[in-house]
């Protein structure tokens, strides 16, 4: 059996081992925190009274040294002589000498070889500085993790631990053995303005580019199926109109799902947002329209664009098993968690509906974030302003089967919404 290894590297404090955890939690693989390892042999170093800057009494000490390194559940442990060190690894002294011991290559080549003996036994997650650049140089499942040095500098503090994440990060960064740096292959994945969740949510999507095979499977890209002209005809004028008249501009694009039933969550700012977030796609898709505008021509015309008819006064019950139905016939479909337009651009909170949706259907989620439509056309206002608008596309939310088990009940629908509504934030 080939075993899979995701490499996260990353200076400290990026939120490395927050990562690393959850994804080997979610899919399945052993989590191991190489930064432990050096950790460990630091405070072997500094119990037995050795210096660490005294190179030839460390390699000494080494060679005797029985280190042990397995794993319970998801998560990695070592011993050291027989003895956990892990109550003792997050202490001051270690954090002022472990670049130190981790500069000298000895050290390096012995822990090296017992981080691949893991890759012999069981899937892993591995992370720290130097496991994409030379402890797994050829798995293909690569991630470069970084934060504003201040923000890594606040997480540090806010633990309560004393560390100079800025010395530490020059002393690895410099040395001559394995430095710290982004390694060949490696996507960069900038944490700073992310919650944990939405860390790990882009850290999926990234995977899933990167070709690893996830729980939930994104569908083969297929070549989209043709519009009706009725669809077409609205999507086009819209699409010609909005790129003229607001300049708009999508980023993310790769991120798009391209394939299969999607539920597309996005933030509300305008009536100019579901012809907006359509033109994002090459296919027709469901929206949702206030139940008033069907009537006289809209009678016939909403429901030619796929639009559900919803009661925006009270919860409709109705109109979210339509939308649930027609996710499970393979569409996608548009919902703005807010259901009202935002009055200041600000995101609002969100009605648990889309928990509940994404819960039932089982689908990918797509986040999305619109933002300038709140002054193109503002709420109350009917005046259009030639305002840029920009629409950002999420990395896609992909759950596993047990997650969706996890969220099938009210508080389950309660933190998918939360969840959603921070992938959207996040953009
Ligand atoms: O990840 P953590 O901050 O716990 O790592 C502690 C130290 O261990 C780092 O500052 C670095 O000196 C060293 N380290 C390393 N190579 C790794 C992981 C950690 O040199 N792969």
């Amino acid at each position: 059996m080939k075993f899979h290894a995701i490499a996260i590297d990353g200076p400290a404090a990026s939120g490395k081992s927050t990562l690393a955890r959850t994804l080997a939690e979610r899919l399945g693989l052993v989590m191991v925190n190489s930064g432990a390892m050096y950790r460990a042999v630091t405070w072997k170093i500094l119990r037995e009274e050795i210096d660490p800057a005294d190179t030839a009494a460390v390699i000494r000490l080494l060679d005797g040294m029985d280190i042990h390194c397995g794993h319970e559940g998801s998560v990695s442990n070592i011993r050291i002589d027989g003895t956990d060190p892990t109550p003792f690894l997050r202490e001051p002294e270690i954090n002022a000498n472990v670049s130190t011991v981790s500069a000298i290559p000895q050290v390096r080549e012995r822990l090296v070889a017992l981080q691949r003996d893991y890759l012999k036994r069981t899937h892993v997650v591995m992370e720290g500085r130097d496991i994409g650049s030379v402890v797994f140089p050829d798995t293909p499942f690569k991630i470069y993790i970084d934060a504003d040095p201040t923000v890594r500098d606040e997480r540090r503090s806010g633990e309560g631990e004393i560390d100079s994440v800025s010395q530490r990060d020059a002393a690895d960064s410099s040395r001559k053995t394995a430095p710290l740096m982004v390694a060949d292959g490696a996507t960069k994945l900038d944490t700073s303005a992310l919650t944990i969740s939405g860390v790990v949510d882009a850290a999926i999507g990234i995977l899933g580019k990167q070709g690893f095979p996830l729980p939930q499977h994104l569908p083969a890209e297929e070549p989209p199926t043709p519009m009706r002209w009725i669809y077409w005809l609205g999507w086009m004028s819209f699409g010609a109109a909005y790129r003229t008249l607001f300049g708009l501009r999508v980023i993310g694009n790769e991120n798009l799902i391209k394939a299969g039933p999607v539920l597309i969550a996005s933030n509300h700012q305008s009536f100019l947002d579901p012809p907006l977030i359509g033109n994002l796609y090459q296919t027709e898709m469901v929206y949702f329209a206030r139940k008033t505008l069907f009537k006289g021509f809209g009678k016939w015309l909403y429901p030619q664009w796929n639009a559900i008819p919803i009661d925006q006064d009270k919860p409709d019950t109705s109109s979210m098993k339509a939308a649930i139905r027609k996710l499970k016939e393979g569409w996608r479909v548009l919902v703005f968690p807010e259901g009202q337009r935002t009055l200041d651009g600000s995101i609002n909170e969100a009605a648990p509906g889309i928990g509940m949706i994404a819960a039932k259907a089982g689908v990918p989620i797509q986040p999305v974030r619109i933002f300038g439509a709140d002054k193109a056309l503002p709420r109350g206002s009917g005046k259009i302003s030639f305002a840029r608008i920009t629409v950002k596309v999420g990395p896609p939310i992909l759950l596993t089967p047990e997650e969706f088990k996890a969220y099938s009940n009210k508080e389950g629908y309660l933190a998918l919404t939360e969840r959603i509504m921070d992938g959207i934030k996040a953009l």
